[in-house]
């Protein structure tokens, strides 16, 4: 047996002599040179004890050592857990607990705070610093340079993504080397991606997006990736020039049309421009293709799926859509209340269907039948419009999820913070339009009779429990929450009244 996703992926690489990942302040690797460091990597696993199906918790700075880490464990066969590295020991408790890994790697300076998190599930704490060094780089160095991959079906786990539900508790999605392999090569394919391309990276890589999409594919193309630790506006406008493709959520775009340095020339040799994650204002689109000649294609999919839908390389991109579904991938769309699908031109849950669609919510079967439907297809929370040629359009969430500056934001998880705060009777946390950020994230705050609450005291609640991009940027103190008939909070009607303030 083979190991699917490494074999389909990866394995055509590790000979190329050609960039892999350029990054500032280091180094460039070649292929070659990366495919050593994952091997030795790989080997250092295989000595630390372990196991194909073994999961490995990773919360650390974006590195190729990083990077190295996934293919490794790809390698190993075991299951790549990468955490937002704005997690708060709390949030990283969870993940550890409910995953119960063989590694927790993170950064040397949360080690001590961590470890009694990692004995609490018998793991084993390693450290991975932001420059690569740390005790995973000692237990990997000295080792071979090559690694046979051990065998790994379609079916076997790949990596876990938590996705946090809108009702309590995060959700690990269990992605398989198909989901991984299929939905990469689907896009690579797609977007005409070569290894003569030069991909702009600048996305986190603990989220599927900047680790299965843009990674996944520039490796399957032997593309190079100008790799930057975060979006920094004048070093991306620094590289276009000598660049093909990007890869970013529409704040990216934004940012990058309020310099007047995006120009038509600086753009010449690009190829195509990327987006997804949150929606793309039809606006952002326009002003984008006006100013640089290029129309930005945009696509749409989520933790769960991968990819589902995407404009076309050869063809329309029509501003205000995601396009069409991705070649396997069905899409339907349905009515919420009934399941039923909703007549052509109508509004509905939408529902897909494909290689793409992960294999149920870690250790939560309730959850995972709540979800998918006995004919395979995924309910994605999504509320979408079909039009006459087969272009998707995302109308909105009907789970109230905030995305703001591409990251998500559960109301759920912020409420239940408020709602513990001296002195809150209850609260809701919802999003209101950003031009920065797409959305913000804005808590209405009802105070316990005969108290006081004020903003400060909120925010220092919300500080100690949750990381920085959860955190409402207003606190609007209400007598009440607006109520629907059946006792649900009308997070429309808050939308609307905090709109505009
Ligand atoms: P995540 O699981 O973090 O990737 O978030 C997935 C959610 O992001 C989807 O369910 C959508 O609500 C939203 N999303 C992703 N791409 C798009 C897009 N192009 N337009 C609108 N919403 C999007």
């Amino acid at each position: 047996m083979t190991n699917h996703l490494f074999d389909t992926l990866f394995a055509g690489r590790a000979e190329s002599d050609t960039p892999f990942l350029i990054c500032e302040g280091c180094e460039t690797l070649s292929y070659r040179d990366f495919f050593g460091m994952a091997a030795q990597m790989a080997h250092g696993l295989v000595a630390l004890g372990v196991e194909p199906g073994d999961r490995l918790v990773v919360q650390a700075a974006k590195s190729a050592e990083l990077v190295a880490l996934y293919v490794a464990s790809v390698a190993a066969g075991a299951v790549f857990l990468p955490l937002n590295t704005a997690y708060k020991d709390d949030e990283v408790g969870y993940f550890v607990e409910d995953a119960e890994p063989r590694l927790l790697v993170v950064d040397d300076s949360a080690a001590a705070r961590l470890r009694p998190i990692a004995e609490g599930v018998a793991a084993r704490l390693l450290t991975l610093n932001a420059d690569g060094s740390g005790t995973l780089a000692r237990a990997a160095e000295d080792k071979r340079e090559v690694f046979q991959p051990v065998p790994r079906a379609p079916d076997d786990l790949a990596a876990l993504l938590y996705t946090s539900g809108t009702t309590g508790r995060s959700k690990g999605a269990m992605l398989t080397h198909e989901n991984l392999a299929s939905n990469a090569l689907a896009l690579t394919d797609l977007w005409a991606i070569t290894d003569r391309d030069v991909l702009i990276h600048a996305l986190p890589i603990f989220h599927t997006h900047g680790l299965f999409v843009a990674l996944g594919t520039a490796m399957a193309a032997g593309a190079a990736v100008r790799f930057f630790e975060s979006f920094d506006l004048d070093a991306i406008l620094d590289a276009l020039p000598d660049a093909t493709l990007m890869m970013g959520v529409p704040t990216f775009y934004t940012r990058l049309l309020g310099s007047p340095r995006l120009t038509r020339e600086r753009c010449a040799d690009m190829r195509l421009f990327i987006s997804g994650s949150a929606p793309l204002l039809a606006e952002t689109h326009r002003a984008f293709a006006e100013r640089t000649g290029h129309a930005i294609l945009e696509r749409y999919g989520m933790t769960e799926t991968g990819m589902n839908t995407s404009n076309p390389y050869d063809g329309t991109r029509r501003a205000g859509t995601v396009g069409r579904p991705l070649p396997g991938v069905d899409i339907r769309l349905t009515d919420p209340e009934t399941g039923a699908e909703v007549a052509p031109g109508g509004v509905g849950m939408v529902e897909v269907r494909g290689p793409n669609v992960f294999n149920g919510y870690w250790r939560m079967p309730d959850k995972t039948a709540e979800e998918m439907r006995a004919d395979g297809f995924f309910v994605t929370g999504d509320l979408g419009r079909l039009s006459d040629d087969g272009y998707l359009s995302i109308v909105g969430r009907a789970k109230d999820l905030i995305i703001t500056g591409g990251l998500n934001v559960y109301p759920k998880e912020v409420e239940d913070v408020l709602n513990a705060a001296p002195g809150v009777a209850e609260s809701a946390v919802f999003g209101v339009p950003d031009a920065d950020f797409g959305e913000a994230v804005v808590a209405a705050v009802v105070p316990a009779p005969g108290s006081e609450v004020d903003a400060g005291a909120l925010a220092a609640a919300v500080g100690e429990k949750l990381a920085r991009f959860k955190h409402p940027r207003r606190y609007e103190i209400v007598d009440a929450l607006p109520r629907n008939a059946m006792g649900k909070v009308q997070k429309a009607v808050l939308r609307e009244r905090f709109s505009s303030r």
